[in-house]
């Protein structure tokens, strides 16, 4: 392996919290395993590359990233396989995602040995934390942040890298009502919406609480500038079939440009459906559904892989959507990538890397 990962400081736990885990009640993202990988860099180069125990970490109060918001994450799984082992899906993606992040946020890129080595060394010491059925996943959050110390507005000029993972179970529980938000936005052309940067979730949430009391789960974000082409729903990607055509927004500097997203386009291709990639409207999507011929509206990304979508709110109106069935595209593209990730079905383009 590299100079780096083979130079990461292990300080191993005493004794593992896997016992005190309920696997069949397993909430989003509360649940730590037992390590977490850390790196920082100042003076211009990486230092302390190591694995602790899963811990709280102690930074000073001006930190940059608190204040400005220099930070970036990713979000990333590995999957049980049926010889017991661990798969990365797609993770060379996710390492690569995070550098056109830090690039946007102004944050020296991370090398690969760092990115990937780090990784598959924690989840080689924490692989027994992936739950094993088809159902769960152990999510990994690679997070980058700027640790200067001082209230200076500018690039700071220290950094730390840091993974931690968690075992999940499925993200939603049930179908999404999701609302067309026409007032404000999650991002606009020439704004970091197309980094995992931390504060467009942050300003994410004031519209979601809005939606949420109004009785939906989720947002459909419009363009910032007319509020008519649909960009994304929530942190995920946004899926449409139309006339037996799968048509998703053609990515732009105001969308996050999903791993989910790709797959789902790379597997509806193989399976010969047809795809576009093009500017969607709000007004073609509910005149469409309207007249029925939206068979299908799905956000995909990797916390929640494909959600089916079975309501639409636009403008004081709701357009409902088919039930969730065996025979939707939507399910078909889903069972077949979630049996990749699972090693069950044929791996065509190398997405899976077995730790
Ligand atoms: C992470 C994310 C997605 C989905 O990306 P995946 O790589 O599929 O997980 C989509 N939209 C936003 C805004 C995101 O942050």
């Amino acid at each position: 392996m590299s100079i780096v990962a083979d130079n990461i400081s292990i300080n191993a736990i005493k004794e593992s919290r896997l016992p005190g885990v309920d696997f069949s009640k397993l909430p989003f993202g509360k649940i730590f395993s037992d390590h977490m990988f850390s790196a920082e860099f100042y003076n211009g180069q990486w230092h302390d590359v190591k694995i602790v125990p899963y811990e709280k970490i102690l930074v000073s109060p001006s930190i940059s990233a608190i204040h400005y918001g220099q930070a970036i994450f990713e979000g990333m799984k590995a999957y049980i396989q049926p010889d017991g082992r661990v798969g990365l899906f797609r993770g060379l993606e996710n390492f690569k995602r995070l550098n056109i992040s830090a690039e946007r946020m102004c944050m020296p890129p991370v090398p690969e040995e760092i990115f990937m080595g780090g990784l598959r060394a924690l989840l080689n010491m924490d692989r027994k934390w992936a739950p094993n059925d088809l159902t769960g996943s152990l999510y990994i959050r690679p997070f980058y942040f700027a640790t200067d110390e001082t209230l200076g507005v500018k690039s700071s000029e220290s950094y730390r890298f840091m993974i931690f993972t968690c075992p999940v179970g499925p993200y939603f529980t049930e179908p999404l009502r999701c609302y067309a938000e026409t007032t404000y936005a999650r991002s606009f052309e020439g704004g970091p919406g197309y980094a995992k940067a931390a504060g467009n979730y942050g300003a994410s949430f004031f519209p979601l609480k809005q939606a949420q009391a109004k009785g939906y789960h989720q947002i459909i974000w419009l363009d910032s500038k007319e509020h008519k082409y649909v960009e994304e729903s929530g942190a995920m990607n946004l899926m449409a079939v139309i006339d037996n055509v799968l048509v998703t927004p053609k990515l732009s500097s105001s969308k996050l440009a999903g791993i989910t997203r790709d797959s789902v386009l790379h597997i509806a291709k193989h399976m010969g459906i047809r795809v576009e990639e093009r500017d969607l409207s709000i007004t073609e999507i509910v005149e469409a559904a309207s007249k029925g011929k939206v068979s299908e509206m799905f956000g995909c990304g990797t916390a929640a892989q494909i959600a089916p979508i079975i309501q639409l709110g636009y403008n004081g109106k709701d357009y409902h959507l088919p039930e969730r069935n065996d025979s939707l595209l939507s399910y078909k593209i889903g069972k077949y990538l979630s049996d990749v990730k699972y090693g069950l079905e044929k791996d065509l383009w190398n997405w899976m890397e077995i730790i």
